[in-house]
């Protein structure tokens, strides 16, 4: 499974574009989150015209992760005339893009990620991130190999964590935040520190970082995302 990254900053540390990232199969484009500047990065990475289908999987509705999803869509309703496929385990993605003005023709919505040529499934975890929002990780399975992608996340799933020590799960992409705050919305690397022993941290991928933070993370023995072009 080939992610490549279109950002890995967080929300207030705009220098490193939202955290997103995506996967080309063929034809087939699939997306993890689409933030405020993930629309015009696609837009120079990836040759919409060749695109026949787009699945974008939500982790959750901050701006930060859903900003230019509307306008994706009516790019390739309105310019290419095809449908984008939306996959969120809530409704509630639906309600922002109707007040947004998008066309409802313009996408479909799924609660899971259905059928793809891919051979790609999504299996949404419920993590903690906001008090007022569900957000999700999802395991990502194709014939090869399973990962874990956290989306912004506080914690690490103990389960989760589990399945990564056992080798069912052989990369972990997860939200690292550099500070430690008494109310997180974000992972402090010194938990992931608690969570991963030093020799699997390389098979741990930091992302959404709140500060040029990678080589006091790579010098804990974590890796981290390097973003496209
Ligand atoms: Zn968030």
């Amino acid at each position: 499974m080939n992610l490549r990254f279109l950002g890995k900053g967080s929300a207030f540390y705009p220098v490193y574009g939202n955290t997103g990232a995506y996967m080309l199969y063929g034809k087939e484009l699939y997306l993890l989150d689409c933030g405020e500047t993930a629309f015009e990065r696609l837009y120079e990475l990836v040759g919409f015209d060749e695109i026949e289908r787009v699945y974008v999987i939500q982790t959750h509705l901050h701006a930060d992760h859903v900003g230019s999803l509307g306008s994706l869509i009516s790019y390739f309703h309105h310019i290419l005339g095809r449908q984008v496929v939306v996959v969120h385990p809530q409704t509630t993605v639906v309600q922002l893009l109707t007040l947004e003005g998008i066309d409802p023709r313009g996408y479909i919505y799924k609660e899971t990620l259905p059928e793809n040529a891919a051979g790609l499934h999504a299996e949404p975890v419920e993590v903690k991130h906001a008090r007022d929002m569900k957000c999700y990780g999802y395991i990502l399975s194709d014939k090869e190999e399973s990962v874990y992608y956290s989306g912004d996340s506080s914690e690490l799933p103990p389960q989760i964590r589990e399945q990564f020590l056992e080798g069912k799960i052989q990369r972990i992409y997860h939200d690292t935040a550099s500070e430690d705050l008494p109310n997180p919305s974000h992972c402090y690397y010194g938990k992931m520190e608690q969570w991963i022993p030093r020799e699997k941290r390389g098979q741990v991928y930091c992302m959404h970082l709140d500060s040029p933070c990678e080589d006091m993370l790579k010098e804990r023995g974590f890796s981290v995302v390097e973003v496209e072009g």
